[in-house]
């Protein structure tokens, strides 16, 4: 049992992280130790350009400055707890918190691409009927450190931070390429912090991740939706599931708070959508329950006059779920009347299924579960995947 009191790194606890603050917060930091406003662009460049993970290295800064900046404070990422690939170069790390609480982060590698998959929240209050992450009790928010970690640890365990010189490709040859807020939490009930992790990770002296090539995903958190295009700016997806308010009510509970019209009047007006930057509804495919070639036509009626383009993502299963994937047929179908429509509508290609890293499958075991427990669990969802694959 890990006793914090009598371990020697107990004096690491006081240590502030930088990860997380603002340029503005890193620049009142270190003034409050008498440094000139200019040292904080050089540590910026350091932390998050370079992604260096210890002051000594920090060699352009005085070796005075290092010393005094390693006394007060840290560069910790979160701790990854385990790291598993897929057979389809997926990778998943569950990421161990400072608290113990546990979320996960999942790299998906494509030709021309490489998204990350961010976490928001440990959990997730909203209890949609389809979702692993909703079926978590434990809920809380990220704070800005812990999200952009995320993507420090990330470049780290790939091996994807700039060194200094530019690759003979440029930089689109990046292993993350892509950001999607798309794992565990709804971004959009933890404004703040998405909002501050996302500046950080847009900041054009650091990780300098374009605001077109990161996707914040909600289920739709209507009030929300117009401060997320004015103040962040990123793309918009909307997991939007059913066309019916009834039965979307049952899909994603919190369309009771904003049923279906509400929230396309505000995808509507979201700042920055046109037909070059298009809103994605995203849409499981459930068998039986949203599949049918009517929805499909409900659908494009529904979508008339939003620059929008769909995405069917076909269900990926979990142990107790309640429903079913639609058959490749169905989906297919449904895919087509779309794409007549005038809509793209790529079926989404399950990733990562036999680490249970694809969409919906992530829950971490922060329940205070024993480790022993906990792997005993783990083990039967990976063979219940393995067996569902
Ligand atoms: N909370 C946010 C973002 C995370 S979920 C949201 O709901 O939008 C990312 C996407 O995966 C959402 O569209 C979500 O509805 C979908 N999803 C959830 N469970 C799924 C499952 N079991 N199979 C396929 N997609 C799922
Ligand atoms: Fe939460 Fe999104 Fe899962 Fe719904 S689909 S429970 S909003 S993570």
């Amino acid at each position: 049992m890990l006793n914090l009191e009598s371990e020697p790194q107990a004096t690491s606890q006081a240590l502030i992280p930088l990860i997380g603050l603002s340029r503005e917060e890193l620049e009142a930091e270190l003034k409050a130790i008498g440094e000139p406003a200019f040292r904080a662009r050089q540590l910026w460049h350091w932390i998050y350009h370079r992604g260096t993970r210890d002051f000594q290295s920090m060699t352009s800064l005085a070796k005075s400055f290092r010393a005094s900046l390693a006394e007060r404070y840290t560069l910790d990422r979160p701790v990854p707890s385990s790291d598993l690939k897929s057979v389809d170069g997926t990778r998943k790390w569950l990421l161990r918190l400072k608290d113990g609480n546990e979320v996960e982060t999942v790299h998906i590698p494509e030709e021309d691409r490489g998204t990350l998959c961010v976490s928001s929240q440990v959990g997730c209050t909203l209890t949609c009927r389809f979702c692993h992450t909703g079926t978590q009790r434990l809920v809380r928010n990220l704070d800005a450190g812990e999200i952009v970690g995320q993507l420090m640890l990330a470049r780290d365990g790939l091996d994807d931070w700039q060194t200094g010189q530019k690759s003979a490709e440029g930089e689109d040859n990046r292993k993350i390429s892509n950001i999607v807020m798309m794992g565990m939490g709804e971004p959009l009930y933890n404004f703040d912090n998405v909002a501050k992790a996302l500046k950080i990770a847009m900041d054009h002296e650091g990780l300098s991740l374009s605001r077109r090539r990161i996707t914040l995903s909600t289920s739709g958190v209507v009030p929300m939706i117009q401060r997320c295009g004015a103040e962040i700016g990123v793309n918009l997806a909307i997991s939007l599931h059913a066309v019916r308010d009834d039965l979307r009510d049952e899909l994603v509970p919190l369309n009771k708070k904003y049923p279906i019209k509400e929230l396309l009047d505000a995808c509507r007006t979201y700042p920055g959508a046109h037909n070059a930057r298009r809103i994605t509804f995203e849409y499981v495919m459930l068998k039986g329950i949203n599949d049918s070639p009517a929805e499909a036509l409900e659908l494009v009626r529904l979508l008339k006059g939003i620059p929008a383009k769909v995405n069917l993502i076909p269900f990926n299963p979990w142990p107790g779920a309640p429903y079913e994937c639609s058959s490749d047929a169905a989906i297919q179908k449904f895919s087509d009347i779309v794409f007549q429509a005038g809509y793209s509508s790529p079926v989404r290609t399950p990733r990562g299924r036999d680490i249970f890293a694809a969409c919906g499958q992530l829950k971490s075991a922060s329940e205070k579960l024993k480790r022993s427990a906990r792997d005993a669990i783990a083990a039967k969802e990976l063979e219940a995947a393995a067996a569902e694959v």
